[in-house]
C-alpha cells in the first residue's frame, strides 16, 4: 500500500503556488494559472525575459520549465530561456536540465543536475536562491518518489526563508511538500488539514486542483474511497477547464487507481484506458507503461491473469531498463504476484528475485522491502524456511534502516506490521514442526503398540517361528500396494547410509506419474492400482537390489541409487524413463495402455545436506519437469 501511494504521489507534480500577499507578477500568474495553463505559460515566458539575473529569475525560469513539461512542450525547452553568463543563469540551466530528467524519471541524471545546481547555489550567499533551489529539489524528489531526507531539505528551505525580510515566493509550494511528506510519514490527519487549509486559502478556484488531487490521494491511502473519488472528480473538472491535458490524464489515471482499490473494476479500466489514450497522444512511453501496470493490477484482481501478463509485457516493451528501474521493479513485482495467484510459485520466485536485484541498488527502499516480503512469503510457501528466514532478517534490517527517517508514530505502525509478518512465518514453521512431532509421536506409539503385541505374543512367536514377526515388520515398513518402502523407513535407511565410496556418488531420484488422475478417471481406480504396482515392479527390476525404492505419496516415488559411477548417470534414469513409457499396462477391460512419469535427480559425493532440504530441491526440479511438458528428467541444483 505504501509503495503504491508513494508511486501515485510521485505522479503529482504541482505547480508552485504563490502567496497572494506578494508582488504583482505572482498575483497575475496565479490568476492566469487558475483560468488557463497556456496563458500562464505565455506570461512566464515574458516575465523571465524581463527579469534581471537573480533568485527570482531562477524561480520564474524553473517554474516556466515545469509548466512547459506539464504542457508536454519538452521538445523546445532549450529555446525557452535566453541564458546569460551570470552565476544565477548557470544555476538555472542546471536546474532546468535536472527538472527535465525528473520529468522523464531519469534518476541519476536528476540527482546529478541538482547536485551541481545546489553546489553552485551555496557559493552565492543568497538565502532566496538557496531556498528556491532546495524547493525545486524537494519537488523533484517527490516526483521520483525519493522521500529520503526530505525533512532535511524542507528545514533548509524554511531556515533560508526565515532569513528573508519579505515572504518567500515558494511558501505555498513548501506547504504542499510538507503535506506530502506528512503523508509519507503516515501522519494523514496533518496532511488532510494542510490541504483543506490550502483549498480555503486559494483565491482562485482553478488553483485548488492540485490540492483536491492530493487530498484525494490521502483519502485513498486511508481507505476512504468515496472521498477520494469525490475530490479527484473536482480536480478533473477544474483541470479540464484549465485546458491542461497532462493533468487531466494524470487525474484519470488516479481515478482508475482508486476505482481498482474500491473494487470497481470496470470503472477502473475505463479511466485507465482514457488515461492511456492521452499518454499515447503525448507519446509519453513512461506513463503508458505506468498505466499498463495499473491495468495489470486490475486484471490480477479480477483473476484475468493472461490479460495481466500481456499488459505487463507491453509495459516492459515500452521502457528502457536504465532509466526506469522503479517502474520495471514494480512490473516484476506485479508479475510475481500474478504468478503466485495462479500457483506458479517458481516463476513467482524468479520474478520477485529480479525485482529484488533491481531494487537493491536504488536508494528508495520501498520496492526492496516489497520484494523481500514477497520472496520470503513465496519461499515459506515452498517450505524453504531457511531461505524465508534469511530474507525475513534482511527485511527486518531494511525496515529498521527505513524507519530511522520516520516519525515515532509511523515507526510503531510499521513495527507492528512487521511483527505480524514474522509471527505468521513463525506460526507456519511451528505448525510444520508440530506436524513432524505428531508424526514422530504416532510413530513411537505405533512402535510401542507393536512392542506390546510382540511381548504379548512372544510366547506364541516362540512356538510359531520367527517368520510371523518378520512378516509383521515387513508390513510396517512397506507399502501394501506396491511393496515399496514407506516414506519414513526409506528416509531412516538413507540417512544412515554411509557416504559414497571414493570416486562414486549417491543419487536420489524423485518421480511422479504423469496425469495419473486421468488414468483413474478414464480406466477406473483398479487400473490405476495396477499401473502403480507395475511401475514399482519395473523400477525394482531395473535398478536392482542395491537400490531402494519408496512410495513417497500417492503416485510419487523416491529412489535411492548408492555408489554410482560419477559419469553417465543421467543415462540410467533416462533409460528407465523410456522403459517406463513402453511398459504395457493391462486395464480392467483388457485394453493395453501406457503411462509416463516426470523425474528429478540429485547427486552427492560427500555426506548429504538434510534430507528435508534435498527433498525441497527435488520437489522444485520435479515441478519444472512437469511444467516443461512432463515425461522428462530434470537435475536438481
Ligand atoms: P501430474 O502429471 O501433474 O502429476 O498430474 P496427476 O494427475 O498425476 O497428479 P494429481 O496430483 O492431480 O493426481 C494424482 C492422482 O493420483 C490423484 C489420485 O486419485 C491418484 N492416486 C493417488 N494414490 C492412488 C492409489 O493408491 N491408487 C490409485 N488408483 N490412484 C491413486
Ligand atoms: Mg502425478
Ligand atoms: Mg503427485
Amino acid at each position: 500500500m505504501r509503495l503504491f501511494v508513494v508511486l501515485a504521489l510521485a505522479l503529482v507534480i504541482n505547480f508552485p503556488v504563490f502567496s497572494s500577499t506578494q508582488n504583482s507578477w505572482q498575483q497575475t500568474y496565479d490568476m492566469l494559472r487558475a483560468q488557463d495553463t497556456h496563458d500562464a505559460f505565455e506570461f512566464l515566458i515574458k516575465e523571465v525575459e524581463s527579469t534581471q539575473p537573480s533568485a527570482k529569475r531562477v524561480y520564474i525560469g524553473a517554474t516556466l520549465v515545469r509548466t512547459a513539461l506539464a504542457l508536454n512542450k519538452e521538445h523546445n525547452l532549450s529555446a525557452l530561456i535566453n541564458y546569460d553568463n551570470s552565476e544565477y543563469d548557470k544555476i538555472l540551466k542546471n536546474l532546468v536540465s535536472a527538472l527535465n530528467s525528473a520529468h522523464n524519471n531519469e534518476y541519476e541524471q536528476t540527482m546529478q543536475g541538482f547536485k551541481q545546481a545546489i553546489t553552485l547555489a551555496y557559493t552565492i550567499e543568497d538565502p532566496a536562491l538557496t531556498a528556491t533551489v532546495e524547493l525545486f529539489f524537494i519537488n523533484a524528489k517527490i516526483t521520483l518518489a525519493n522521500y529520503i531526507q526530505l525533512d532535511h531539505h524542507i528545514k533548509e528551505v524554511e531556515r533560508n526563508a526565515n532569513i528573508l525580510k519579505k515572504p518567500f515566493w515558494g511558501l505555498n509550494s513548501l506547504h504542499n511538500a510538507k503535506a506530502l511528506n506528512a503523508n509519507f510519514l503516515g501522519d494523514h490527519a496533518q496532511a488532510i488539514e494542510t490541504y483543506k487549509q490550502a483549498i480555503a486559502n486559494s483565491q482562485y478556484e482553478g488553483n485548488k486542483a492540485p490540492y483536491y488531487n492530493n487530498l484525494a490521494l490521502t483519502y485513498l491511502e486511508i481507505g476512504n474511497y468515496t472521498d477520494a473519488v469525490k475530490y479527484l472528480e473536482k480536480s478533473l473538472a477544474l483541470r479540464k477547464v484549465q485546458n491542461n491535458e497532462f493533468k487531466v490524464a494524470l487525474t484519470m489515471l488516479n481515478l482508475g487507481i482508486v476505482a481498482n482499490k474500491a473494487e470497481k473494476y470496470d470503472t477502473a479500466l475505463q479511466w485507465l484506458n482514457q488515461a492511456h489514450q492521452y499518454y499515447v497522444k503525448f507519446d509519453n512511453t513512461y506513463r503508458q507503461a505506468y498505466t499498463l501496470v495499473q491495468k495489470a493490477k486490475v486484471y490480477t484482481n479480477t483473476q484475468k491473469i493472461d490479460l495481466a501478463t500481456i499488459a505487463l509485457e507491453r509495459a516492459l516493451s515500452k521502457i528502457s531498463l536504465t532509466n526506469n528501474i522503479n517502474l520495471i521493479t514494480d512490473i516484476r513485482l506485479q508479475a510475481a504476484e500474478n504468478m503466485r495467484a495462479i500457483g506458479q510459485y517458481e516463476d513467482a520466485i524468479s520474478q520477485a528475485t529480479l525485482a529484488y536485484n533491481l531494487s537493491s541498488n536504488v536508494s528508495d527502499k520501498t520496492h526492496l522491502i516489497h520484494s523481500l516480503e514477497l520472496l520470503s512469503e513465496l519461499y515459506a510457501m515452498r517450505s524453504n524456511y531457511e531461505q524465508a528466514y534469511k530474507l525475513q532478517s534482511e527485511l527486518v534490517a531494511q525496515k529498521e534502516q527505513f524507519n530511522t527517517h520516520k516519525t515515532m508514530q509511523a515507526m510503531l505502525a510499521l513495527e507492528s506490521e512487521l511483527e505480524v509478518t514474522a509471527q505468521q512465518l513463525e506460526n507456519i514453521r511451528l505448525e510444520k514442526h508440530n506436524n513432524k512431532q505428531l508424526a514422530h509421536i504416532s510413530q513411537l506409539e505405533e512402535r510401542q503398540q507393536f512392542q506390546a503385541i510382540i511381548i504379548l505374543f512372544s510366547l506364541l512367536l516362540l512356538f510359531i517361528s520367527l517368520r510371523g514377526y518378520s512378516k509383521h515388520k515387513y508390513r510396517a515398513q512397506h507399502d501394501n500396494l506396491t511393496g515399496a518402502l514407506t516414506r519414513s523407513t526409506f528416509l531412516k535407511v538413507v540417512s544412515r547410509t554411509a557416504v559414497p565410496a571414493i570416486g562414486k556418488q549417491h543419487c536420489l531420484v524423485l518421480f511422479d506419474l504423469d496425469h495419473f488422475k486421468q488414468v483413474n478417471d478414464v480406466y477406473g481406480h483398479p487400473t490405476g492400482d495396477i499401473a502403480l504396482k507395475q511401475a514399482a515392479l519395473l523400477a525394482k527390476h531395473f535398478f536392482g537390489k542395491s537400490a531402494l525404492l519408496s512410495r513417497f505419496g500417492g503416485e510419487e516415488f523416491m529412489l535411492f541409487l548408492p555408489n554410482l559411477m560419477q559419469s553417465n548417470n543421467e543415462n540410467v534414469i533416462e533409460k528407465f524413463r523410456v522403459e517406463l513409457s513402453k511398459l504395457p499396462i493391462e486395464t480392467e477391460s483388457g485394453e493395453t495402455i501406457h503411462i509416463t512419469a516426470s523425474f528429478s535427480t540429485y547427486y552427492y559425493k560427500t555426506s548429504p545436506q538434510s534430507l528435508d532440504k534435498i527433498y525441497s530441491k527435488l520437489d522444485v526440479a520435479l515441478y519444472q519437469a512437469k511444467k516443461s511438458g512432463r515425461n522428462r528428467v530434470v537435475c536438481a541444483v
